[in-house]
């Protein structure tokens, strides 16, 4: 057995898992056992499935202390709980849905005018509110009760608490952004979502990239975010697509790291340290470090945003019925 590698502290947002309350599992996606390969800062072990290429967190948190977590997590975890007001419902209008680069991707594949979407894990619905600007018809589930509450008063747009086991409908397109990552057991998720999928239907995934992650010194998506309880690579895609019947239409490695939690220091100098320490040990690639202290400033917007390659997008079709 290999020596596990045990990450350094980079999210300043480290939760305490109780851990009494962790519980051994196999991948979520194949059911394999998986190798150890990884401590994160919080504690949890990381294995990797060769056979579908997916790195999860075992043992995980249990599902009950999950939904803990997750009930205030837009309040809690990023600090957005004065989101939750009329100003940004204002601030919404104001933004141009095709100033996302995943929705002018789908609107290359279709046009999402008279379409019913479903967005899971709408969070406070700002993908849902730039798709029903577009025309289509649109709907959100969650777990943070906030964000629920924010999407069906604010915004107007019907939005469901709890899990898309209970949902049902029929969609032209379903969202999973920065969803697939959370939950315990994701395939299931999935292949309801594939069930709800009208001919023809998309899916759209994005979520963060662990293909490089054996490549990297130490992998900048295991130090972050420490809720995140698998990653998924471009080989779990094609694994997944297969196993669902879908065909992929769009995949791709892109974007950079949000740094949420590293941001969140006081001192602008405290940032630009960590961020300096990251430009070290990690081999990124082309305006990685540009952008880095871009952030640091509190200006990313001069960008290229099609660089980096700290998530996946995964655009999956329904097939005809033809
Ligand atoms: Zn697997």
């Amino acid at each position: 057995m290999n020596d596990l590698i045990t990450l350094s502290k980079l999210d300043l947002r480290v939760p305490r898992w109780d851990i009494d309350r962790l519980i051994p599992r196999h991948c979520p996606i194949c059911n394999s056992e998986g190798n150890a390969e990884y401590v994160r800062p919080d504690g949890l072990v990381i294995r990797y499935c060769s056979k579908c290429g997916t790195f999860f967190v075992s043992p995980s948190p249990s599902e009950d202390l999950l939904k803990e977590f997750y009930k205030k997590y837009f309040v809690l975890h990023f600090g957005r709980g004065a989101n939750f007001d009329k100003k940004s419902a204002k601030d919404y209008s104001l933004l141009n849905p095709q100033s996302d680069l995943r929705i002018r991707e789908l609107l290359s594949i279709m046009n999402p005018e008279q379409r019913s979407v479903l967005d899971v894990g709408c969070g406070t619905g700002i993908t849902l509110f730039g798709l029903r600007k577009l025309g289509a018809r649109v709907e959100g589930i969650d777990l943070d009760t906030d964000a629920v509450n924010f999407v069906n008063n604010e915004l107007a747009i019907k939005c469901n608490y709890g899990s898309v086991a209970d949902l049902e409908g029929e969609f032209d397109i379903i969202i999973l952004f920065d969803f697939i990552e959370h939950p315990l057991d994701p395939l299931p998720t999935l292949i309801k979502c594939k069930r709800m999928l009208r001919p023809n239907g998309l899916i759209l995934i994005w979520t963060p990239n662990s293909t490089f992650a054996h490549i990297d010194n130490e992998p900048i998506l295991f130090r972050v975010d420490l809720e995140h309880m698998q990653y998924l690579s471009l080989k779990t895609c094609n694994y997944l697509a297969d196993l669902l019947d879908l065909d992929i239409v769009h995949l791709e490695s892109i974007g950079y790291p949000s740094l949420d939690g590293i941001t969140q220091c006081d001192s602008k100098q405290e940032k630009i340290n960590i961020i300096k320490n990251i430009v070290v040990h990690t081999p990124v690639i082309g305006a990685m470090s540009k952008f880095l202290y871009q952030i640091a400033n509190q200006n990313a917007n001069s960008l290229d945003e099609r660089l980096g390659r700290y998530h996946l997008f995964c655009i999956l079709q329904n097939k005809s019925l033809e």
